[in-house]
């Protein structure tokens, strides 16, 4: 599962993967293919992305102390790990200054002319 994932360049929707895995083997239930992701997920390899319902091979490893912040691109949905701590943790202090848990963020912007490039340094400025 984690190979079909990295063949489709790290991310894919559930009924994408079904497809693939159907590809591979057509007798494949389709419940052993939608547990498979979230398995991984589990484990921490893989994110599921609310915004656009796929998932997304982690690029960093684990997590230690804070979940995952994605930047979203609103137009094709073109979801991007973005690797930034400190944003994760302030977030997460200031929900559990309101008794909340985050358990992942999701930031919405329309990425298309910078997809190529991984924001770096504190903001992504080219907007
Ligand atoms: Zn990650
Ligand atoms: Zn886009």
């Amino acid at each position: 599962m984690l190979e079909l994932l990295l063949a489709r360049d790290g991310a894919g929707k559930a009924y994408d993967l079904l497809a693939d895995m159907r590809a591979l083997n057509p007798g494949v239930a389709p419940m052993t293919v939608y547990r498979a992701p979230e398995f991984l997920v589990e484990q921490g390899l893989v994110h599921k992305v609310a915004a656009t319902s796929s998932f997304v091979v982690c690029k960093h490893g684990p997590h230690p102390h804070n979940d995952p912040v994605f930047l979203v691109c609103g137009r094709c949905g073109d979801a991007t790990e973005w690797d930034n701590l400190a944003l994760g943790d302030q977030v997460e202090q200031a929900l559990a200054g309101l008794g909340l848990d985050a358990y992942g963020m999701e930031i919405l912007w329309i990425a298309c002319a910078a997809r190529r490039r991984m924001p770096s340094g504190d903001s992504p400025s080219e907007m």
